[in-house]
């Protein structure tokens, strides 16, 4: 088993260290060397806790070829077949669910009741869609001609490249794995270089499945170095992308070349619309679970509080007690709401924010600098009278910071909530099901959770318009992103 690049920290306390990979996985064979390696460390101490390889441009020709080469038997093999192992990559992920969430929390620095939380949902997506593969149906579509017979195929796309980003390492990867493998497709897969244990374990697992040699690829390395090869290499059809809407502008733009199919799971800015007939503890309670998760690092946190100004008072008083009790700390300790952010630059981005929203005129209420822990720590924070021409309502904040903005009258909500370039989640809190229904239908959204903050599921869309991105994840619409229709027209039939 090569480990040889795990150092001494928190990995020393897994069940069972064979999860744990640091080399690449290309063609079926492990891939530990390299002339220079990409330490990964724990956000929560700073400290290196292993080193994969930072490969060449080359691995990745390599890694896609293996795709092609495996792709012709992948393809051909019945539904059922490719289903069994999907299913038999599930039971493994929620066998070592303990060890995969243990991983991804030492990397990534989620609590771990989150990371256990994100192993089972990433887990779900290659169950569901192995459950899917069975039902990739076609069309048969009748003729304008008498001897004619029309039928549409659904075919895999191809080999299918795949980059995905630190803040959800594991279910990131399944939903795009999941459904390009069950379409019949083959990946190869360029993770986060801040998170590519969690990826390099996934790996391990689905070849213990027994995926055959070159259908999952994982290739660690610059994004500068393996991303021109993933974009440009005409032999892949298609790129599956998440992250943030800067490189995904640029990814498009280097698909361009050879024409890709692309999905772009981009950014977002989501607004939580506080009506004034809402439950306010209801709305309250929602506003920390979209907020606060992850320490408010997801595409479709809460970024943006919008409050009615007849209920801002009592509404921030329950938002700033709830927050008192969030439990800043190492994601690897008991009672951990709140880990570290990802890394340095990630708390001055948010110290920025907070800070030009003070000098704007906003009112810090709670919170407002680095955490007393230092490190990659930030304090919950709550600011208050945000107005629509701060970088803090414009960005996405990726922090624990609650920004709130006062409206009156629906149509000022709809007009700030639609205020952006971005189109992923929203929220509504309210009790009125007719008024409600009016703004789901008037939100500039992807996605709309009224009166929940739980929103991702495996059997739901997750997806964005605007510049959040491009196609679906999850659900049975989450195939149609790897297949292809190819139409037939069969002449000829006697009359
Ligand atoms: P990021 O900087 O865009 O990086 C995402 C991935 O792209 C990483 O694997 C990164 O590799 C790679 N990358 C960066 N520059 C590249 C380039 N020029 N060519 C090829 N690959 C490149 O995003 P992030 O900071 O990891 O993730 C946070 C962002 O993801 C946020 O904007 C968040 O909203 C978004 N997100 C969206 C969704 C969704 O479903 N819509 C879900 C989760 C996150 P390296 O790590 O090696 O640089």
């Amino acid at each position: 088993m090569q480990t040889a690049n795990a150092l001494p920290g928190p990995l020393d306390h897994l069940k069972d260290r064979s999860v744990l990979r640091t080399a690449c996985l290309i063609g079926g064979e492990w891939v530990a060397d390299a002339a220079r390696m990409i330490d990964v460390d724990d956000p929560a101490t700073g400290r290196v806790i292993a080193r994969v390889p930072d490969l060449p441009r080359a691995a990745a020709t390599q890694a896609i070829d293996a795709a092609e080469a495996a792709l012709p038997a992948w393809r051909a093999r019945p539904a059922k077949d490719r289903a069994r192992l999907l299913r038999a990559w599930y039971d493994l992920m929620e066998v070592h669910a303990d060890d995969l969430a243990w991983i991804l929390t030492s990397e990534q620095g989620k609590p771990l009741t989150e990371a256990r939380t994100e192993i089972r949902y990433a887990a779900s997506f290659i169950e569901w869609f192995g459950e899917e593969a069975k039902r990739l149906y076609g069309d048969v579509i009748p003729a304008p001609a008498a001897d004619q017979r029309i039928t549409v195929l659904r075919e895999p796309i191809g080999v299918c490249a795949a980059i995905t980003p630190w803040n959800f390492p594991a279910a990131m990867i399944t939903r795009k794995a999941g459904a390009a493998l069950a379409a019949g497709c083959t990946m190869v897969l360029k993770p986060a270089s801040q998170t590519p244990l969690t990826a390099l374990a996934l790996a391990e697992l689905g070849q213990r499945a027994g995926l055959p040699a070159g259908v999952f690829n994982v290739v660690t390395g610059s994004s500068r170095e393996l991303g021109p090869e993933l974009t440009g290499n005409p032999k892949v059809r298609k790129l599956t992308f998440t992250g943030s809407t800067e490189v995904g502008r640029e990814l498009l733009r280097q698909c361009a070349d050879t024409v890709k199919k692309t999905s772009m799971e981009l950014g977002g800015n989501a607004p939580f619309i506080v009506l004034a007939d809402a439950n306010l503890d209801d709305a309250a309670k929602g506003a920390i679970a979209s907020k606060f998760r992850n320490a408010g690092q997801t595409c479709v946190c809460t970024n943006r509080i919008l409050v009615d100004r007849a209920v801002l008072e009592p509404f921030v008083a329950k938002l700033g007690a709830a927050m008192r009790t969030l439990q800043v700390g190492d994601g690897h300790e008991d009672g951990t709401v709140i880990g570290p952010l990802i890394d340095r630059a990630a708390v001055d981005k948010v110290g920025e924010l907070v800070g030009s929203a003070m000098r704007g005129g906003a009112r810090v209420m709670q919170g407002g600098a680095p955490h007393e822990l230092g490190g990659n720590f930030y304090q919950p924070t709550l600011v208050v009278d945000v107005d629509e021409h701060m970088s803090l309502f414009k960005e996405e904040i990726f922090g624990p910071v609650a920004a709130v903005t006062p409206f009156v009258g629906d149509d000022e909500a709809l007009r700030l909530a639609n205020e952006t370039i971005f189109g992923l989640a929203s929220y509504v809190y309210g009790s009125d099901i007719g008024r409600l229904t009016r703004f789901v239908e008037r939100l500039e959204y992807g996605m709309v959770g009224v009166n929940t903050p739980a929103i991702s599921t495996e059997v739901a869309p997750f997806g964005g318009i605007k510049q959040s991105g491009l196609g679906r994840e999850g659900s049975h619409y989450g195939l149609d992103d790897y297949t292809e229709l190819k139409y037939v027209c069969l002449g000829g039939v006697p009359t």
